[in-house]
C-alpha cells in the first residue's frame, strides 16, 4: 500500500496503515485477501479524509471482517466406493445492502484466502450494481476435472446438505463461480428442495431456464464486460470493430465475452484454457470453442484438430504476449502480472476489462495506469453477472420471466450505470481517469451510507 495514499496527510495515512496491518496480523497467511485489501485501501484516503463520520464510527474495521465465515466437512463416496473429503466454505461478508449474494467456486485451489478476497470484492461489486444485494461467496476445494456426471452430482448433494441451513432467498442466495455451471446449480438447488420440501426458486441463481432461471443470465458476465469495455473506447472516440483481441480462459465468462466482442466486429485472435492457449490468427471460430467447452468437456488444444491453421501453445500466462490491442483477462485471479502488461503495452494494447476476478496483480495495475491504458476493473467491468442473478431473484419473487431481450437491455443499462458512476467518483476525490480507485469509492460510499444509517451492528 502507499502509491495512491501518499499525497493525504499523514494522520490518514497512518489509520488506514494500521487498519490493512490489523487485517495482516487477523488473517495470517491469506495472500489473496490482503492483496484485495490493499487494493481497495489504496482509493480510501480522500474518501476517510472528506467524511470523517466513517472513520468515527469504523466503517472500514466493520467492512473488513466478515459477518459471518462458515467452513464445514463434505464427505462423498466416488465412483469405485471410495469415501472423499473435501472441504467447503460460505462466508457472508456484509448484508447492508440486502441478502448476501456471490458466486460458488468448486476448484481445488480453493481455501479461505481465496473466498474471503471474493467475498469482500461481492459487497462493492453488488453495490455498483444498484440492487438490493450484500457480499457473499462461497466454494470448495474440490475440484471437478475427470469426475462423472455422478460423481459431481453425490459431491452438490453433500455440498448442500450443509450448506443449505445457511441460505434462503432473503438471508443468503449462492450463484456460479469456476467449476459451477447449470449442472451444479441443478444438483443444488434439487438438493435443497429435497430436504426443505416446498419449491423457493429464489435461493439459487442461474438455474436452468425451465425451472425458474433468467434468461441471459449464462451470458451475462461476459456481455456485461463488452458492454462496460464499449463505454471505455468510447470515452475516448474509439470503437471495437476490427480490434485485435485476446481473451483468457474458455468458460462461461471467457465464450460469452468472445461471443458479444464478435458481434461487434472484435477480432478475437487467441484463447485459453489452465493448460496452454490457442491462435487463430484468422479470427477464433466459436462455435468449435462452444463445442470442445461446452458440449464435449474437452481441452483448448483439441481446437487445432479442427482448425490445422491455428496453433497451441503449451503454458497459459504466456498468452499475453499475443500482440492485441484489447486484452480481456477472463479466467482466474493473478493470471495477468507486471511483466505481462510490460509486454501487452508494448505491442500496442489500447484497454483492458476484467472479466475474471482480480485477474491482473497489483503492480500490473499500476503499470497499465500509469501507461494511460483504458482499464475496466473487475468490481465494474464483470458486475453483469450478479447484476442479472438479482433479476433473476426480482423474477422468482414476481412469479414471471422476462424476455431475453429485456434482460439484455437492462443489463447493459447496468452496466452503462456502474461506468458512468466509477467515472464520477473517481473525479470527484482526485483520481480522474483511475476506474479502478472510481469503482472502489462508488460501491463503498453506497455501503458505507447504510452502514451509518444501520447502526453499530
Ligand atoms: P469457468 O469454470 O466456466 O471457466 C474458467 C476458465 O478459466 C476455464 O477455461 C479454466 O480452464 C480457466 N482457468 C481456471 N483456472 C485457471 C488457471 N489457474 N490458469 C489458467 N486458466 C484457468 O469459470 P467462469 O468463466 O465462471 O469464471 C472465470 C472468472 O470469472 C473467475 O475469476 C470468476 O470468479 C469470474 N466471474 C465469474 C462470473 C460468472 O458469472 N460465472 C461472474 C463474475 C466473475 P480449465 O478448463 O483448464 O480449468
Amino acid at each position: 500500500m502507499s502509491k495512491l495514499i501518499q499525497d493525504h496527510t499523514s494522520t490518514t495515512e497512518t489509520y488506514i496503515q494500521s487498519i490493512y496491518d490489523t487485517v495482516i496480523k487477523r488473517n495470517p497467511g491469506e495472500q489473496e485477501f490482503h492483496q484485495a485489501v490493499n487494493e481497495f485501501l489504496e482509493s480510501m484516503a480522500p474518501v476517510i479524509e472528506q467524511h470523517p463520520e466513517y472513520r468515527q464510527h469504523a466503517v472500514l474495521e466493520r467492512l473488513l471482517e466478515p459477518e459471518r465465515l462458515v467452513s464445514f466437512r463434505v464427505p462423498w463416496v466416488d465412483d469405485h466406493g471410495q469415501v472423499q473429503v473435501n472441504r467447503g466454505f460460505r462466508v457472508q461478508f456484509n448484508s447492508t445492502l440486502g441478502p448476501y449474494k456471490g458466486g460458488l467456486r468448486f476448484h481445488e485451489t480453493v481455501n479461505s484466502s481465496i473466498i474471503k478476497f471474493l467475498g469482500f470484492e461481492q459487497i462493492f461489486k453488488n453495490a455498483l450494481t444498484g440492487q438490493p444485494i450484500g457480499g457473499g461467496k462461497g466454494g470448495s476445494d474440490f475440484d471437478p476435472k475427470g469426475k462423472s456426471d455422478m460423481e459431481i452430482m453425490r459431491f452438490c448433494q453433500s455440498f448442500m446438505t450443509e450448506l443449505y441451513k445457511y441460505i434462503g432467498s432473503d438471508v443468503d442466495v449462492p450463484a456460479g463461480d469456476i467449476g459451477v455451471g447449470g449442472r451444479e446449480i441443478g444438483y443444488l438447488f434439487g438438493q435443497y428442495k429435497r430436504i426443505r420440501g416446498g419449491n423457493e426458486p429464489g435461493i439459487l441463481t442461474g438455474k436452468g431456464i425451465g425451472y425458474g432461471g433468467s434468461l441471459a443470465r449464462t451470458e451475462a458476465t461476459g456481455y456485461g464486460c463488452i458492454y462496460f469495455l464499449q463505454e471505455l473506447l468510447s470515452s475516448r472516440g474509439l470503437h471495437l470493430q476490427g480490434r485485435r483481441t485476446v481473451v483468457s480462459g474458455s468458460g462461461n465468462v471467457s465464450i460469452f465475452a468472445m461471443e458479444k466482442a464478435q458481434e461487434l466486429g472484435a477480432i478475437v485472435v487467441a484463447c485459453s484454457d489452465s493448460g496452454g492457449y490457442i491462435v487463430d490468427p484468422n479470427g477464433i471460430k466459436l462455435d468449435t470453442v462452444k463445442q470442445i467447452k461446452l458440449v464435449e468437456g474437452g481441452r483448448i488444444r483439441d481446437y487445432v484438430t479442427h482448425h490445422p491453421e491455428a496453433s497451441y501453445h503449451y503454458g497459459s500466462t504466456d498468452i499475453w504476449s499475443v500482440p492485441c490491442e484489447i486484452a480481456l483477462p477472463c479466467a482466474t485471479q493473478n493470471e495477468l502480472d507486471a511483466a505481462a502488461a510490460r509486454r501487452l503495452i508494448g505491442n500496442g494494447l489500447i484497454a483492458i476489462a476484467e472479466g475474471a476476478n482480480m485477474p491482473s496483480t497489483l503492480d500490473a495495475v499500476h503499470l497499465l495506469l500509469d501507461n494511460d491504458i483504458l482499464f475496466g476493473p473487475a468490481k465494474a467491468a464483470n458486475a453483469g453477472g450478479v447484476a442479472v442473478s438479482a433479476l433473476e431473484m426480482a423474477q422468482n419473487s414476481m412469479r414471471l420471466s422476462w424476455s431475453f431481450d429485456e434482460v439484455d437491455d437492462k443489463l447493459k443499462q447496468i452496466m452503462q450505470h456502474i461506468y458512468r458512476d466509477s467515472v464520477q467518483a473517481a473525479k470527484t476525490y482526485g483520481f480522474e481517469g483511475n476506474l479502478v480507485a472510481g469503482a472502489n469509492i462508488a460501491g463503498f460510499r453506497r455501503v458505507a451510507e447504510a452502514m451509518l444509517q444501520q447502526g453499530i451492528i
